[in-house]
């Protein structure tokens, strides 16, 4: 206690952002404190106990301090906004004035009403999120070191931003990356510092901190919130609608420091042009900061504001300034880097610094800031108007589990949708009532709705820090009617009944559509239970209550008569069934079909229980692995053991009925382990394998087909007469930062089946593609002949591409080799394309 208070005494200088004197003192936390200081609130290092950053924040510590100081200051109260994957609560301190913090409800009020377009009411919100990747933990640390700064000042310009403002600080962004990057770093601190980047401290184990609990980057989650830290956090965006966000991170450790703007020809078109001239006003602010503590930074140079699923920009399409932060990474407590050795507490004040600067920034463009949001929402209807409607006219035809999921999305970004109280047709298309919606274009989130749904093949400048597009229209798979017209008598905001569950007492059989997302996990779960189902191998058309219904292919087949499951007891688990996965199921009264094939047909086959393992581990990408690790436990929800590639050689392969591969470099893996693969198959084990692990299988003999790979696509691009300064232009044409590209479905292959028509929309990222091949029957799928839907992919690959196989099965003794070019659930958000691994988990192996 008696050191703390030395040095609250030691360290005051003037808050006129930080003083030149500081950059010799990194170290003191309170060096920025004033004499003016409420010292009654306990500073971060009073409650740790030692200096703050003298060893990495862990989640539980954030949460304790912010709820000590709201409970110790009138100025800080706390906002939660959910869990994260594993039960971490996500809080945000609301910093601001007593007055303000006494009549929060109607400022929250006044917040609700911004989206209308009216004069604002109110004061500016500020909202400075960190460490969103999680061992990017500088940001967090600074983040505390400012919560107590902003409630223990009485610097007279803090009082007047609190008095003018509302700020929302939330430390720790992904709470279970941070904790497993600082359990991580911690634990290979030593009492010596060591400043070598490869010293363990500094080079985390798999997967790092980055990203949450199933390895996804929340940064990339923007958009399509297939997160709970996301789903809290856009809420939370929507509920404050902030003004100013600024997004602190951490790059690469011989960087100096960045923030935006970005490079300003890759803006994404749909940002308005008074967003990039106000966060130009606000990079004097930063500089001056910066420079005050002779700290070298840029901008203009890297990243970019194009891609709208990230914290920097998802507040430019939403009336707000959204601005990037990167700090180098000290990772650990100090690492050396080409411009010396940078040190977690030079991060911190850094952080510090552009945090101030941001506030100072703001406060001082406040009555700018204020119009450039009203004028953002402006001259948008409220509601709709008498007659005709003119929106998006969206349908999933067989599929209400799609429009369950875009509702769900849609209302999480408050854009506003309707549901159709009769089927329409329009562009000789048919919209049934269950599986359409309708979004009038003219709306509030008008601009969001555009880039959600943004498709462009032409660019200014074809380099991309992320994804070049994220069509939802593709990434669902939906059918689209951009200009619908539709009558206001046929819209309803409440929602369709779904078809009851009901048995008929003649029933021999039921069937459910396999086009329907939740026909997988109800069939897991029926497999589970020892319920037995078969899948048609070929369409067929039944009666169904009096009317013909057409079942495709891949449809299944629940027979009522089992041995040792009564019909009573089938029909019982599935009524539990559709509450939790709702789906509609018919049932029939006989095994004769109106045409196709019969129920008792040997195109039914039966379905085997699965036993997945996924590979894991160094060598894998972890991206891939979290993906595939969402979907088989959080949607199918079926047991699936993860292995890191080191334990693979000593396991016995048989006892499982997948061996899944995700991309990777698979590098520590030699022939060996490749032949025991193959015996795997061989005997009756399917592989699937995708992106780069299909290179080392290629490697290790186990395909036919030949790939082909990046030296194969480089040679393609001319570079004659090029000058040096040419290269960065053309390695951004040769890179695929991610671009949409269209298949063509061979849809009487098992591994197309419960997919609509014959054309389904991937996400391509990687120069890999595969060779022709002779072999009759194995290609599931080709790249179009003119395959580019959406985004940027030089012409050079648009050519290769053409016609090339993507998917292939082929077979390996009793089993067989799921070959995939593409990774067809990137970010869980390719709901089209992602069903060809339930094909390949439930189908494949029953068709030996
Ligand atoms: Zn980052």
């Amino acid at each position: 206690m008696l050191r703390s208070c030395l040095y609250f005494l030691a360290a005051y200088c003037s808050l006129s952002l930080l003083s030149p004197a500081m950059a010799a003192e990194p170290h003191d936390e309170n060096a920025i404190l004033t004499a003016k200081s409420d010292t009654s609130l306990t500073s971060p290092t009073q409650f740790l106990d030692y200096p703050l950053g003298q060893w990495h924040l862990r989640h539980d510590q954030i949460n304790f301090y912010l709820k000590q100081l709201a409970r110790e200051s009138a100025k800080v109260s706390i906002e939660k906004s959910g869990q994260s994957h594993e039960a971490r609560q996500q809080l945000t301190a609301v910093i601001s004035s007593a007055k303000n913090q006494a009549r929060l409800d109607e400022i929250l009020r006044q917040r609700q009403t911004v989206k209308s377009g009216d004069t604002q009411q109110g004061p500016l919100v500020i909202w400075l999120a960190y460490s969103i990747h999680g061992d990017e933990a500088s940001g967090a640390h600074a983040a505390l070191k400012l919560s107590h700064l902003l409630a223990s000042s009485n610097e007279q310009w803090i009082n007047r931003l609190l008095d003018e403002a509302v700020i929302l600080i939330t430390p720790s962004q992904n709470p279970d990356g941070l904790d497993r990057f600082s359990n991580w770093t911690n634990n290979y601190r030593g009492q010596v510092n060591v400043s070598d980047s490869n010293h363990k401290e500094h080079r985390q184990n798999w997967p790092s901190g980055r990203s949450n609990h199933y390895f996804a980057d929340l940064n990339r989650d923007w958009l399509f919130l297939r997160h709970p830290e996301s789903q809290g956090r856009v809420a939370l965006f929507h509920k404050w609608q902030p003004h100013y966000v600024g997004d602190f991170h951490e790059m690469g450790r011989d960087q100096s420091y960045f923030f935006q703007p970005g490079v300003p020809s890759r803006t994404h078109p749909l940002t308005p042009k008074d967003n990039q001239a106000l966060t130009a006003k606000l990079t004097k602010f930063h500089q001056q900061a910066l420079d005050e503590l002779k700290q070298s930074y840029f901008s203009r140079q890297m990243f970019d504001d194009f891609y709208y699923g990230k914290g920097s920009t998802y507040p430019d399409i939403n009336g707000s300034i959204g601005i990037l932060f990167e700090q180098a990474s000290p990772r650990g407590q100090v690492q050396a880097t080409r411009n010396g050795e940078l040190r977690l507490q030079e991060a911190i004040h850094n952080h510090v610094a552009t945090s101030i600067s941001s506030l100072k920034g703001a406060l001082a463009l406040k009555d700018e800031l204020l119009e450039y949001q009203s004028e953002f929402y402006q001259g948008r209807d409220k509601t709709l108007k008498k007659g005709r409607q003119q929106g998006f006219l969206i349908g999933a035809p067989a599929n209400a589990n799609r429009i369950t999921d875009l509702s769900a999305l849609l209302e999480q970004h408050h854009i506003e949708f309707y549901y159709l109280t009769k089927s329409v047709t329009q562009g000789k298309v048919d919209f049934a009532v269950q599986t359409s919606l309708f979004i009038p274009v003219n709306q509030p989130q008008k601009s969001l709705l555009l880039a959600m749904f943004d498709n462009r093949t032409e660019f200014t400048d074809p380099t991309f820090y992320d994804v070049s597009s994220w069509n939802l229209e593709q990434a669902y798979h939906l059918q689209l009617i951009r200009n619908a017209k539709l009558d206001i008598d046929v819209l309803s905001k409440k929602r369709p009944k779904p078809t009851a569950f009901n048995v008929d007492e003649q029933a021999v059989s039921l069937l459910i559509n396999w086009q329907q997302d939740n026909a997988a996990p109800v069939l897991q779960q029926l497999l589970q239970t020892g319920i037995r189902a078969k899948f048609a191998g070929k369409p067929f058309t039944i009666r169904v209550d009096d009317i013909d219904v057409t079942f495709p292919a891949g449809s299944l087949q629940i027979p009522l008569k089992q041995t040792g499951n009564s019909a009573e007891k089938i029909t019982a688990k599935l009524t539990e069934l559709v509450k939790r996965y709702p789906l509609n199921i018919a049932s029939v009264t006989t095994s004769s079909s109106v045409s196709g094939i019969d129920l008792g047909s040997p195109d039914f086959h039966p379905v085997k229980p699965i036993k997945p393992l996924l590979v894991t581990g160094q060598g894998t990408n972890a991206s891939e692995v979290g993906e595939l690790w969402y979907y088989l436990d959080t949607k199918l929800a079926v047991p699936v053991t993860l292995v890191d590639i080191g334990r693979l050689t000593r396991l016995t392969l048989s006892d499982y009925s997948h061996i899944i591969l995700p991309g990777g470099s698979y590098s520590s893996l030699d022939e060996k382990f490749a032949r025991k693969l193959g015996q795997f198959a061989k005997l009756g084990g399917t592989i699937i394998a995708q992106k780069g692990a299909l290179t080392w299988l290629n490697k290790g003999h186990l395909l036919k087909t030949d790939l082909k790979e990046a030296r194969f696509y480089n040679q393609l691009f001319d570079s004659t007469n090029l000058s040096f300064a040419d290269r960065e232009k053309l390695e951004a044409r040769q890179s695929i930062g991610g671009a949409i590209l269209e298949l063509t479905l061979d849809p009487t292959h098992p591994l197309s089946f419960g997919i609509r028509g014959n054309s389904l929309p991937i996400l391509k990222n990687k120069a890999l593609g595969l060779t022709e091949t002779s072999t009759p029957f194995i290609v599931a799928a080709k790249y179009a002949e003119e395959p580019l839907l959406s985004g940027y992919l030089a012409e050079e690959y648009q050519r290769s591409f053409s016609m090339s196989p993507a998917i292939l099965l082929e077979p390996r003794g009793k089993g067989a080799i799921v070959i995939l070019a593409d990774n067809l659930m990137f970010r869980n958000i390719w709901l089209g394309s992602e069903k060809v691994y339930a094909n390949a988990l439930y189908f494949v192996p029953a068709l030996d």
